[in-house]
């Protein structure tokens, strides 16, 4: 792959064998042309943001490589999660079958709304946060600093690893 830099993806979901989504999106971004996998995290149980009366969801993160550029790989996600039945009808924090979130895309930094870079959630969310470190222990995130120290700040629960 012709000049590749790294990135790292969250997943979710709560609808429709959430467990069974998310390793299903881990294959289809394994087998995208233009990304390498690199690393995957566990699969963690968490409970859900926003409205309550709705399943816990299960989450992960994976570190790909990808010659994709940042809106590239953004539209090739979202292609990801419509394949897989995502609809946007819930609202915001809604139930859904998967979610492909861009939490880091090498180092940089956009403030545009439709790609926030690193992602805005990504310092204060128990189900980034656990995955990332368990794949990379000195991360260091721009504008929010070193993933332990976020870790350290955290005061939820540490999210419930999947067996
Ligand atoms: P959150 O982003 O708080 O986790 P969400 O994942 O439920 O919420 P979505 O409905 O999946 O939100 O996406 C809403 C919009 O967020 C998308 O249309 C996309 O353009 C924008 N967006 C901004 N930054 C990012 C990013 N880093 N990764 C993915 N989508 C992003
Ligand atoms: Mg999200
Ligand atoms: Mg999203």
């Amino acid at each position: 792959m012709p000049s590749s830099v790294s990135a790292f993806i969250g997943l979710g979901s709560n609808l429709s064998d959430p467990p069974q989504q998310v390793r299903r999106a881990i294959d289809k971004i394994q087998h995208l042309d233009c990304c390498s996998l690199e690393q995957c995290s566990s699969l963690y149980e968490t409970p859900p943001m926003g409205p309550q009366d709705q399943p816990n969801y299960i989450n992960a993160v994976v570190k790909i490589k990808t010659s994709l550029s940042p809106y590239e790989l953004l539209g090739t996600l979202q292609c990801l999660e419509n394949q897989q039945g995502r609809t946007r009808d819930k609202g915001r924090w809604g139930a859904r079958t998967l979610d492909l979130d861009i939490l880091l895309y090498d180092t940089l930094v956009s403030q545009d709304p439709t790609l926030t870079l690193p992602h805005p959630g990504l310092p204060f969310r128990s189900f980034v946060l656990y995955p990332l470190f368990e794949i990379d222990k000195n991360l260091n995130i721009p504008t929010f600093g070193a993933i332990q120290t976020l870790l350290e700040r955290l005061e939820d629960e540490p999210p419930k690893v999947v067996r």
